[in-house]
């Protein structure tokens, strides 16, 4: 049996699955409130589980709360393909952010079933513990631990609002398994994922063939000037630190310009002192926030930023202090399967194009320790982590469609 376009997943049992997952943890206004290790997430891991072993898989559990739903292949030396994304949401968050690239792997072990497919691969569904991380900081905490990027201690200690410890409230939950975290070795890694964004919508294609993530600095800038009277301070006299911010801002964008499409940058965060309406601020404290796909176009925005700001600075009289506050490394994902991906779309006869992803996904971790793709479908006005993000039962059949296909691909099917 070969791999043909008119083998497709079922979208009517993908979409039923999607809404029925996000019964759990309803959110005020259409969306859901499944936060990581709370009960609501607890019992989203069970319907999950239920979903997975009627359909013959069986679970692993890691020491971080990690799912592993595993379908065996016919060969037993093979390494598995996995496939899958997380369960959790923000708290006022949507029902298909994560739970489409978990729902959407399961989706395909069913329709192996149903057309009584066998790989040589097995294929193993996976659902990443606390991905979204606004109840216990940092994101993608648990494909961090299993990639190598934090301590699993460290990971343990992470404290909610309520001063609640990740370890204590994953053992309260009853998810904490036995397997060593990162134990598991794999032949590659696939993520279905909402776009975040409004390139796929605004352009009309079905899928976005992600090649790579985008990689940030994060810099801190300190201005000092001279805190003095708005009224009577005449103006060649002035050390104005609000009009240095306001000069670097205009110098972030500009550096941002001039390497599109891709790079983007901004000042999000700014403090203004003294603040006072008919004070000239003579001190004002941002940071910078620049990410490009590409090392060198990153690196290289960062060392323009760190030779001109500092000329603006002088030439206003004010002193400037610029410190990293923040990087993660542009992702570029394995050749192999994003070309899988691709391959997925032509063969289905679904619209396509590049696509970088400008948010983080635990593919991004788990591209340093397998060959890793991801596949993504539009939403609609590009908007996530709000309960109004909404797709259409299309878009999900189309992504889940080009995962399957991706995934059937790597995993071969023997007969
Ligand atoms: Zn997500």
């Amino acid at each position: 049996m070969t791999l043909t376009g008119n083998m497709r997943i079922d979208g009517d049992r993908l979409w039923d699955a999607l809404m029925e997952m996000a019964k759990i943890g309803p959110g005020v206004r259409g969306g859901n409130n499944r936060q990581t290790l709370t009960d609501e997430d607890a019992e989203g891991r069970a319907l999950f589980q239920k979903w997975c072993e009627d359909a013959g898989m069986t679970m692993g559990v890691d020491q971080m709360g990690n799912m592993f739903f595993r379908r065996e292949g016919t060969d037993p030396d093979a390494l598995p393909v996995y496939v899958g994304s997380h369960l959790d949401t923000q708290p006022t968050g949507g029902k298909y952010d994560g739970v489409l690239g978990v729902l959407g792997g399961l989706e395909i072990v069913r329709t192996l079933n149903d057309l009584n497919i066998k790989t040589r691969h097995p294929i193993v569904v996976v659902n990443w513990t606390n991905e979204e991380g606004t109840r216990f900081a940092p994101a993608m905490l648990a494909s961090g631990v299993f990639a190598g990027m934090h301590e699993q201690d460290w990971a343990y200690d992470r404290e909610d609002a309520e001063g609640k410890k990740f370890g204590d409230e994953l053992n309260r939950i009853g998810w904490r398994g036995d397997e060593e975290v990162g134990d598991r070795k794999m032949h590659a890694f696939y993520e279905l994922h909402i776009e975040q964004g409004p390139i796929l919508e605004a352009e009309e294609k079905d899928i976005g063939v992600v090649t790579h993530g985008q990689g940030l600095w994060w810099l801190q800038v300190t201005l000092t000037g001279k805190d003095a009277h708005t009224g009577s301070t005449p103006m060649p006299m002035r050390r104005n630190a609000g009009l240095g911010m306001a000069r670097i801002a205009d110098l972030v964008h500009e550096i941002a310009m001039s390497h599109q499409p891709e790079a983007v940058g901004a000042i999000g965060h700014c403090d203004f002192h003294p603040n006072s309406r008919n004070v000239i601020p003579g001190k004002v404290v941002f940071t910078i926030d620049i990410r490009s796909p590409h090392r060198d176009v990153l690196d290289g925005m960062k060392a323009r930023i760190e030779a001109e700001a500092p000329k603006i600075a002088h030439d206003l009289g004010l002193e400037i202090e610029i410190e990293e506050a923040g990087h993660f490394d542009p992702v570029a994902f394995d050749e192999n399967c994003v070309t899988s991906v691709r391959n997925a779309a032509e063969r289905l006869g679904y619209s396509h194009r590049n696509l970088v992803s400008g948010a983080g996904h635990d593919a991004c971790w788990i591209n340093r320790v397998a060959p890793t793709g991801m596949v993504m479908c539009p939403c609609v006005d590009g908007l996530s982590h709000n309960e109004d993000e909404d797709i259409s039962p299309e878009w999900a059949r189309a992504g889940a469609d080009v995962l399957f296909h991706a995934v059937v691909e790597t995993a071969q099917i023997v007969e």
